[in-house]
């Protein structure tokens, strides 16, 4: 048995154990959850303000040419940090489904003639609800992979799907429910020997996973920014585009800011100059500050520390479900460190039920249909003592 004494000792060696203290959290509750609604950072409350009443407040409309135009790309560059991109490659703006929407479009505008767009029945539900209205918009077809549950898709099912038809594979890197993490050069390298774009969704990635999108050979991506970089809830999400693309693709959303000299306000739409193309509207100043100050927290945090923790957490999670399996709890996500994220999937028969008792005693986790109970770890933040805290809490609401 592991007892709490062992999990408080991790705590005590753990060289991020001082972050949680720069965010604002309820020490009564036990927040596995931070890869859905990362928590709220002080220094986040402190910048918002700052811009709130010496930006906003002070140089009113000003501020758009003292920095605010380019906040999108700026920004942009520094989440790239985080994801193996070299800068003028990604961009911040619109909600992760608008994104994907705009890059599964502009994908298969650059694979005119080919029917099928390739993803997983597992995928996360926006991404395969945007992928099948712009298939059927478009009157394409949907070559649904069929991976395991706890691993995901792997290159042999790619390989074999792919053909040459497909015009497009999409597919998560990080899962939101196993946190199985794909291979994603091998991926890229099957999918571009049949001709196909590669665009990957990054939301359990970002801030907790290393990802190299540039040497990986990577075409589009997309991930959000409300996760595991703390963002805020609704914070924009961001597009990536390799940048050999980026001359010829064209996403289907018009706007002025995505325009060539947008203050000309001249007739007709030219797109502007490399990744400002991907951009539609005014961008959201205020979120954009809140994500600038999550991507920051990260970077000084340093993500490969963040994905040591990551793993560490994981495994003491794992540690603690196995002790568990004669109350009928299985680890439903990958065993190797290296094939997993920052979160765990536990199963269980009870899995709803489970989650509500847990809720109710201040254990927040999330109930994934039909039997999983996600325990989200997010580095920053989770202690080594909170994970057995909660999986003492499944061990007593399970009998
Ligand atoms: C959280 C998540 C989303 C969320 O999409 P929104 O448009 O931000 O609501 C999309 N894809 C994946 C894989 C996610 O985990």
């Amino acid at each position: 048995m592991i007892d709490r004494e062992h999990a408080a000792s991790l705590d005590a060696s753990d060289p991020l154990r001082a972050y949680r203290d720069r965010f604002l959290l309820d020490n009564e509750v036990v927040y596995l959850d931070g890869n859905s609604l990362g928590p709220l950072a002080l220094s986040t409350e402190e910048r918002l303000h700052d811009v709130i009443r010496r930006e906003w407040g002070g140089r009113l409309i000003r501020a758009w040419d003292e920095g605010w135009l380019e906040l999108p790309v700026v920004i942009g560059d520094q989440v790239g940090a985080l994801v193996g991109a070299a800068p003028g490659q990604v961009v911040v703006g619109d909600s992760t489904t608008v994104c994907l929407y705009k890059l599964v479009w502009a994908a298969l505008a650059l694979r005119p003639g080919r029917r099928q767009i390739v993803t997983d029945v597992d995928n996360f539900p926006t991404d395969r609800y945007v992928i099948e209205g712009v298939a059927a918009a478009r009157g394409l077809e949907v070559v649904w992979l069929h991976g395991d549950p706890v691993d995901g898709p792997g290159v042999a099912e790619v390989s074999e799907a792919v053909g040459e038809q497909t015009a497009l594979v999409a597919l998560s890197h990080v899962s939101y429910r196993s946190a199985a993490i794909a291979d994603m050069a091998e991926i890229n390298r099957v999918s571009h020997n049949a001709g196909a774009l590669v665009l990957w969704d990054l939301c359990h990635t970002v801030g907790a996973v290393p990802a190299e999108l540039d040497r990986d050979g990577a075409d589009l991506a997309v991930g959000c920014t409300y996760k595991y970089l703390n963002g805020g809830p609704g914070a924009p999400a961001f597009m990536y585009a390799r940048r050999g693309l980026l001359p010829a693709l064209r996403q289907p959303v018009w706007g002025w800011l995505g325009r060539r000299d947008p203050f000309e306000m001249a007739p007709g739409y030219e797109p502007a100059e490399g990744v400002t193309a991907l951009l539609s509207g005014t961008a959201p100043v205020l979120a954009l500050t809140a994500v600038a100050e999550g991507v920051r927290l990260v970077g000084e945090a340093g993500l490969e520390a963040v994905r040591a923790k990551g793993i560490a957490l994981t495994e003491l999670a794992i540690a603690l479900v196995d002790e568990l399996s004669e109350l009928g709890f299985t680890v439903a996500s990958p065993r190797d460190p290296a094939g997993r994220g920052a979160h765990l999937a536990v199963a269980h028969a009870d899995a709803r039920a489970i989650c509500a008792r847990l809720l109710e005693r201040g254990v927040i986790v999330d109930y994934r249909r039909p039997d999983v109970i996600r325990l989200g770890l997010s580095p920053l933040v989770t202690r080594f003592v909170d994970v057995w805290d909660a999986v003492a809490e499944m061990r007593e609401r399970a009998a």
